[in-house]
């Protein structure tokens, strides 16, 4: 047994994992299934070359060329599903199928030829990859995982580019021999097949577990954080808050009565107005604010960096206004009116967790609904609501000193 021989099977053995995470991963079953296409028709097209130590024959050299163009041009498309980007369909036809015509058409005694087309082949097929692959895989994975990816393609097109050079110069270098070229050659297809299989597995686990990140911490309806992504967030802000004397505030805000929305126009308007609500959120905040659904109808939007006071207060009465303009209709022509009420509060000395932000801003919401909702209340000072005519500190809002129960 040789090395080719050896690669041959290894590309076998990357088919059977391949054909075990298609029975598993169902939403990337149509990308895995082009990686086994490729791994298994690779690994035919090598053992068919060098299963015969006398040298192989016309057939079975025309016959791998062509199944080795397949497996390259499926791994492409695998690529292209995988990342989601649109197959370059026509290209991958006219490549197998031009491609094919041509080593059909090359004479049997022309080996030369035939290694020098089908090296040409690889480089073209590698080189489209590479065009088509580049951007959506930078884009989702980084430049890191890019320049992985790179690594084996790079390897390979020169691998090509050196075959096929010297085919054209008429020296074949024979695929079964034992010498330096056929070892560097089996080498690094060797390597290169091993870091393309184990990278990509590895891009599958890893958008899996993104996947699963974003299930545990967004809100399915507005595609915010939820109320467990904003604890991660907030913890981590809090504590740089805490250790860098820091500013931060918090502005935790409630649809009023938002149960009369579902009485009058039912479920599904109530569920437009939390998206219109989100919406309005999303187009305010800085790029470095964090919003969240943290349950029901009570949103969250963190500012790091912010003083409550300011920044906060500011925000919060920007948003105020945008969620009062608002327009939700229940039908063609009834508009549902939408208020918020919203609390500020932001970090202090003396906090110990980060529930210390979140309680303070929950009061000062409450003490807003208490005296009469759509209002802005800062905690710890007034109710701050722009053109209330309210000013100043207020003892009857003042935190601690419940009022009447809300309407
Ligand atoms: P307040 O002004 O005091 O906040 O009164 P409210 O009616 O807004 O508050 P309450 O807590 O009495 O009612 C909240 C309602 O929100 C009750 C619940 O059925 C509804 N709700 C919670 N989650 C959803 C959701 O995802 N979609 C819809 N449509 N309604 C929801
Ligand atoms: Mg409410
Ligand atoms: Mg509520």
């Amino acid at each position: 047994m040789n090395l080719s021989h050896l690669v041959g099977i290894q590309l076998f053995l990357y088919a059977v994992l391949w054909a075990l995470c298609a029975r598993i991963l169902v939403t990337e079953r149509r990308a895995v299934l082009h990686y086994l296409a490729y791994a298994f028709s690779a690994g035919v097209a090598i053992l068919f070359i060098s299963w015969r130590p006398e040298g192989p024959a016309w057939w079975t050299h025309t016959f791998s060329s062509i199944v080795n163009m397949v497996s390259l041009v499926c791994a492409r498309r695998g690529a292209e599903v995988f990342l989601q980007t649109r197959p370059r369909d026509t290209e991958h036809v006219l490549t197998v199928v031009l491609g094919s015509a041509v080593f059909a058409w090359i004479g049997p005694d022309d080996t030369s030829a035939r290694v020098a087309l089908g090296a040409g082949l690889a480089g073209a097929i590698l080189l489209g990859a590479v065009s088509s692959c580049w951007r959506p895989l930078r884009r989702e994975f980084g430049l890191r995982f890019t320049l992985m990816a790179a690594v084996p393609l790079a390897a390979m097109l020169f691998i090509n580019l050196e075959l096929g050079l010297s085919a054209w110069r008429g020296q074949v270098v024979p695929v079964e021999g034992s010498g330096m070229p056929q070892a560097i050659t089996w080498t690094v297809t060797l390597v290169s097949a091993a870091v393309f299989n184990f990278l990509f597995l590895f891009l599958l686990g890893l958008r899996m577990h993104h996947n699963l990140h974003r299930l545990a911490t967004q809100d399915p309806l507005t595609g915010l954080l939820n109320r467990r992504g904003m604890q991660a967030v907030l913890q981590k802000e809090w504590m740089r808050g805490k250790r860098y004397g820091d500013p931060l505030a918090v502005i935790s805000l409630d649809v009023d009565h938002f149960k009369r929305v579902n009485d009058q126009h039912g479920h599904d308007a109530g569920d437009r107005v939390l998206i219109a609500v989100a919406e309005v959120l999303k187009s305010h905040a800085r790029a470095s604010d964090q919003v969240a659904r943290m349950g029901g109808e009570e949103f969250l939007v963190l500012m790091p960096s912010a003083h409550a006071e300011t920044d906060g207060v500011a925000l919060a009465a920007r948003l105020r206004e945008a969620v009062n303009r608002t327009v939700v209709l229940a039908d063609a022509t009834v508009r549902i009116p939408v208020t918020v009420s919203w609390g500020v509060s932001g970090i202090l000395p003396q906090d110990v967790s980060q529930e210390d932000v979140l309680r303070r801003a929950d009061e000062a919401l409450y003490q807003g609904k208490r005296s009469g909702r759509d209002r802005v209340v800062l905690f710890g000072l007034h109710d701050i609501t722009p053109g209330s005519g309210a000013g100043g500190a207020d003892a009857s809002h003042a935190p601690g000193r419940r009022g009447d129960a809300a309407q």
